[in-house]
């Protein structure tokens, strides 16, 4: 069914790419990109994202789980599609749509490696994730003899690449920590190296990590929040440019008399008169309840005009007492990083979660705008 909502959340493509060779070039010549896509590509649309990135030359997607990439592949997608949670239960769907596993644990490695006996697979893709202390999903160091007797002279699979995630690739207070998880990573890669005697694609940096540190660049990258427009740090931040639009329209305006309350559980008393718009997005779409109650802010024709009373699940309401506005007029709600880490941090969270919160049922839209001609 057509989405006809008002509220629409646009994408720039030329950012995008912009931000794709921006972080390119910040690898050495020949080290492959993994363009992370995953939970509808941060909030954004992951599908004509793909497509977009695929025509750039993008080596893999990354997705975290089966039906993601099953999206990509009906929309045409080619690119290997490495699927970063895969469980057991989806073998036979990632075999069907030919999207290779994260294989993270001996359970998953043997329930794998029984399927691809079954089906008789061969030299089928797959990866496999080692816990260097971030402490979430991976093999353990120690784990390695295990898994080189279970995979050695095996044909069924093909180790394709070996990969771990950093812990706080952002925060240089945890430098120290980190370059111990990269020279973990390190050994773990020359034991495997050593006893499998054949290639396989190394990686662990995550956009703060091709950003801090180039030792752990490896052979590949893998590209998510930096795609967006956002690098976890003011400076690339501003490097980046801005690829997601958030704006709606004013739906009605009503004057407030002093003394009357405004929104759910009358959290606002007006000691004024006061003009308020409503505005089609609430806290189902993404606009977070902490935004309420004047801590938020939209901006209508060029000035802010913040939340009054509380945010409602399918609307907010703004003061626009000093505003000149008429009912149909745009509202931008951000359309600069800089606004959405303000929100960030005005919902105690980051920028990743504003993004991925927004809702699947405020419209998509793309443009295709050099930023110079902005
Ligand atoms: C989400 C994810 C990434 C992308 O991280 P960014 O900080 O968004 O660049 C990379 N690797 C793994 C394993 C992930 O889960």
């Amino acid at each position: 069914m057509e989405n006809n909502h008002v509220t629409q959340l646009e994408i720039n493509l030329s950012a995008l790419k912009h931000n794709y060779h921006y972080l390119k070039n910040k690898t050495q010549q020949g080290t492959k990109t993994l363009a992370v896509v995953k939970a509808f590509a941060y909030g954004l649309e992951a599908e004509t994202i793909a497509l977009e990135l695929e025509k750039e030359g993008v080596d893999y997607f990354g997705v975290a789980y089966a039906d993601e990439g099953i999206r990509l592949r009906k929309k045409g997608i080619k690119t290997p599609i490495l699927v970063l949670h895969a469980q057991p239960s989806n073998y036979a769907l990632l075999h069907q749509y030919h999207l290779e596993p994260n294989l993270y644990s001996l359970h998953t490695l043997r329930s794998f490696l029984a399927f691809a006996q079954q089906e008789n697979l061969r030299e089928y893709p797959v990866h496999f994730k080692f816990n260097s202390g971030l402490n979430r999903l991976g093999f353990d160091p120690e784990e390695v003899s295990d898994i080189v007797a279970l995979v050695t002279n095996n044909s069924h699979i093909r180790l394709t690449s070996v990969f771990s995630h950093i812990a706080a690739s952002e925060d240089l207070n945890e430098k120290e920590f980190t370059e111990n998880q990269i020279d973990k990573f390190n050994g773990i890669v020359r034991q495997l190296r050593s006893e499998l005697k054949h290639h396989f694609v190394v990686h662990m940096s995550n956009t703060s990590g091709v950003i801090n540190y180039p030792n752990a660049h490896f052979d590949m990258v893998r590209l998510g929040i930096g795609l967006y427009g956002f690098g976890n740090d003011e400076e690339e931040t501003q490097q980046l440019e801005n690829v997601a639009v958030l704006k709606s329209v004013v739906s009605q305006i009503r004057t407030v008399k002093a003394g009357e309350s405004i929104s759910y559980n009358r959290a606002l008393i007006t000691n004024k008169e006061e003009k308020i718009a409503v505005i089609p997005l609430g806290h189902a779409d993404g606009f977070s309840r902490p935004m309420g109650c004047g801590n938020g802010y939209v901006t209508i024709n060029g000035q802010k005009a913040y939340t009054a009373g509380n945010v409602c699940m399918d609307m907010i309401l703004v003061n626009v007492t000093n505003i000149d506005c008429q009912e149909g007029d745009p509202v931008v709600i951000f359309d600069n990083q800089q606004t959405v880490e303000e929100f960030a941090t005005i919902c105690n969270t980051i920028s990743y979660e504003i993004l991925t919160a927004i809702s699947q049922r405020i419209k998509r839209s793309f443009v295709k705008t050099p930023h110079s001609v902005l």
